[in-house]
This record gives C-alpha cells, sequence and structure tokens, in this order.
C-alpha cells in the first residue's frame, strides 16, 4: 500500500487559486519566480511528506521572529523578555511604529518593532557578526540543517531598510536595547534572509510543535514551556493582521514572511509548511492561506476542536472476589488527563463502603500527565486511608512513580487475575 498523503499534498496545491503580488518593497525578493509552489508536512516522529517545489530555498523573513523569540526567551527566561516585548496583538501593520502607551515596549515579538528589539536581546554584549552567527546556528538546530544566508536578498534590504531603522531608533529611544540601532538592523536584516525549503520550515514548525525537541534530529532546542509560549504568541499575533481570521478560518498557530512562505504548528501532531510567493493585501502568501484553509478541514485541525470524550476512559468495572472480600476492579483505557482522570475519581467515590479493596487496571492506559498521575495517586490514598487496600496493575509503567504521597505504595501485580480476582460479580 502507498500512502496517499503525497498525493493528497499534490491535490490541495492544484487546487489553490493565485493572485496578489510578489513582495517588492525588497527589491531582490521581487525577482524570485512567483510560480514557485511548495507544501511540506512533518511528523512527530520527523517523517516528512513534500510536494511541488519543496527543494526550492527562499528567505525565511518574518518567519525566523518566533524563532529568534524562542531563543530569547531561552537564553534570558520568560520575564526578562516581558520586560522588553509584549505579547498583545497589535491590531497594525507589521512595520507600524508604534509602542504600547504605558509600558513603552513593542506589543510583540511578531511586528517588525518587536522582533527588531527580539533580535537585540540574543547575546547582546556580542558583535553583530556573531549575533548573526549565534542566530544562524540556533535557527539551524531548529531546522536540523545547517542554514545559509541569501547576502543578496540581504544587501537589497538593507539599502532600504529606513524604516526598519526608524522602529530600531525608537526603541533604542527607550531603553528598549543599549546597542548601536544600525547594528541591530543589520544583524536583523541578516536574520530575515537566512535560505529555507519548505521542508525545512515543517521541520521547524513541528519542533515548536513537538515541544522544543527537533522530531528529526531527536534533540531538544528549547524546553517545552518555551515552545508553549512561542506557539501562544503565534497564535495571536502569528499572520499580521488577518491573524483573527485565520484563527477562525484555519485554527492553526501559524507565522508568514514576505518571502511567501507559511508555517503552522498543531502542538503534537504536525508541522506544516506552504510556499507560494504571491501576496494578499496584508502581506499573507495568497496560495498558502488557502492551501492551509484546505489543511484545517480535511484533516481537522484547528486547535479548538473538541478532542475526544473522556467518558470513555473505562473500558470495564466490576466487582470481583478475594480471599478477604470482594475488590472493586476498574480497567481504564487511553489518555489519562484532567477531564478522563476526573471521570475516574467520581468512580472511586462511588464505591460502596462495604467493597474490601480496590484495584486500577491500567494496562490500556496510552498516556498519563503528570496533574492525572497526581490526581490518582491522591484518589488511591484516600482510599486507603478510609480502609480500602488498593491494587494496581500497570504492567507498561504508565505511571512509573506509584508512591501514594504518604510513603506507601499500592500493592503491585501484573494482571488482576494474578491479584487473585475472580470472577466479575
Ligand atoms: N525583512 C522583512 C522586514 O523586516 C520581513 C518582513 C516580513 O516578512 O513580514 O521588512
Amino acid at each position: 500500500m502507498k500512502t496517499p498523503i503525497p498525493e493528497y499534498l499534490v491535490e490541495v496545491l492544484d487546487g489553490t487559486q493565485d493572485g496578489g503580488e510578489v513582495a517588492s518593497y525588497i527589491p531582490e525578493l521581487a525577482r524570485v519566480n512567483p510560480d514557485r509552489l511548495a507544501a511540506a508536512l512533518c511528523m512527530s516522529d520527523g517523517r516528512l511528506y513534500t510536494a511541488g517545489d519543496a527543494d526550492t530555498r527562499f528567505t525565511i523573513q518574518s518567519i525566523s521572529k518566533p524563532f529568534v523569540y524562542a531563543l530569547a526567551v531561552q537564553e534570558l527566561g520568560l520575564d526578562e523578555v516581558l520586560k522588553r516585548i509584549g505579547v498583545e496583538p497589535s491590531g497594525e501593520t507589521f512595520n507600524s511604529a508604534s509602542l504600547d502607551p504605558h509600558t513603552q515596549r513593542p506589543d510583540n515579538p511578531m511586528v517588525n518593532i518587536g522582533a527588531i528589539a527580539t533580535h537585540a536581546l540574543v547575546r547582546p554584549d556580542a558583535t553583530v557578526a556573531e549575533r548573526v552567527e549565534h542566530i544562524r546556528a540556533g535557527l539551524s538546530a531548529f531546522a536540523g540543517r545547517e542554514l545559509e544566508l541569501d547576502l543578496n536578498v540581504c544587501s537589497s534590504e538593507l539599502e532600504t531598510a529606513f524604516r526598519n531603522l526608524s522602529l530600531a531608533y525608537l526603541v533604542r529611544s527607550v531603553g528598549g536595547f543599549e546597542q548601536d540601532p544600525r547594528g541591530i538592523v543589520e544583524g536583523y536584516t541578516h536574520q530575515c534572509s537566512l535560505l529555507v525549503d519548505a521542508r525545512d520550515l515543517a521541520v521547524m514548525a513541528m519542533t515548536l510543535a513537538n515541544a522544543g525537541i527537533n522530531p528529526v534530529a531527536k534533540e531538544r532546542v528549547v524546553d517545552e514551556a518555551v515552545a508553549q509560549q512561542v506557539l501562544s504568541v503565534m497564535t495571536t499575533c502569528g499572520m499580521y493582521d488577518a491573524t483573527g481570521d485565520w484563527m477562525t478560518q484555519v485554527g492553526i498557530p501559524a507565522k508568514s514572511g514576505v518571502g511567501g512562505g507559511i508555517i503552522g504548528a498543531l502542538p503534537g501532531q504536525v508541522g506544516a509548511a506552504v510556499f507560494s510567493p504571491r501576496l494578499d493585501d496584508v502581506g499573507n502568501s495568497v496560495r498558502g492561506v488557502q492551501a492551509f484553509e484546505r489543511f484545517s478541514k480535511d484533516m481537522g485541525m484547528h486547535l479548538l476542536k473538541a478532542p475526544p470524550l473522556s467518558r470513555d476512559v473505562v473500558r470495564r468495572a466490576g466487582v470481583r472476589e478475594s480471599n478477604h472480600g470482594p475488590v472493586h476492579a476498574i480497567e481504564l483505557q487511553g489518555p489519562l488527563r484532567f477531564s478522563s482522570t476526573e471521570r475516574v475519581l467520581r468512580r472511586l467515590q462511588d464505591i460502596p463502603e462495604d467493597t474490601h479493596g480496590v484495584a486500577l487496571d491500567l494496562t490500556r492506559v496510552s498516556s498519563v500527565d503528570d496533574v492525572s498521575r497526581r490526581m490518582l495517586m491522591e484518589g488511591l490514598r484516600r482510599l486507603r486511608l478510609e480502609g480500602h487496600p488498593v491494587y494496581f496493575v500497570d504492567p507498561k509503567s504508565a505511571i512509573p512513580d506509584r508512591d501514594l504521597g504518604d510513603g506507601s505504595y499500592p500493592t503491585e501485580a501484573e494482571s488482576l487475575d494474578e491479584l487473585g480476582l475472580t470472577g466479575l460479580a
């Protein structure tokens, strides 16, 4: 059997209709082939699917912003970064000269003024060249490949970077950074000139969606909390002035760039990228937006789509006989997270007083998050305090640490049968 996913990607790309214009305010960008079209998906185990011109390289432009923000938050800590750059949607164009009137901070790191301030926070004492190299290496770790710079696009942008220079001077004037604004814009423009293809962008997006671990290299690039912070800001500020439309229609944390790329990062599921250089009025790739709209609808990718209900967590429950009296046995299944574990606690609460013991069978549980582990152990601890012996069947170690919180442990077995519990009443 050949997986249908590559054909699906081709079909999505073929179904998009071009429109808009290639960005021309950076002269060299106007020279790209506007008909290039590519898509890539990266899964959580690093498996890649591509279609179209997935090897065509283009400049990353604004898609560098979330990744440099990730480096800044990783290196300085979130509190320090928040002192300098906010996380509020600006409602203004990407290169607007605006600071929050109360805090004097740029609104967020996804607009140019915030991205320039973010650039300055990374290795603040380094030279321009050292900072650029540090960022190049950092973004290469996200991509799992050594990225290179397009120096033609970079110098072309620098020749006309008056707007970004004015933004850098504005941030500098309110103490947003201490360096020479000219060097910061020079470095920021280099950052925007890193060359990527759709495949690179899909891996970079999946690294964010994969809690900070590059799924191909299997190496951690940033902490889980950092990845979550970056995805949050992409959710509210990633698609220029169309972020509200995007979140309602597509619903995937995303970032686009004037080079024609768009990335989408759906936590735990997929990193996606589309490249097509013609842009709409707000600066998003016309075909890129259409392709993501299809992805979202066809593959149920909207972030706010309700996940499967938790009510199926109890696979079977009933009373079994033991030498000491009736034992209430509960077999669980699927992922344990807050809402499913709440169901389990309700079952434990309803166990009749005259039951001798309680046995939990986790053989079919696929994952247990931290809050669920704590909820479950607390429930068992309370049952034990009320005089019910507790038994635990967890052959796959879904919960490796079985301390009930008071130094005691449940009685363990490989199966309910091994506990000597016979017959469902
Ligand atoms: N280098 C571009 C700029 O600063 C990036 C803009 C973008 O992709 O939105 O103007």
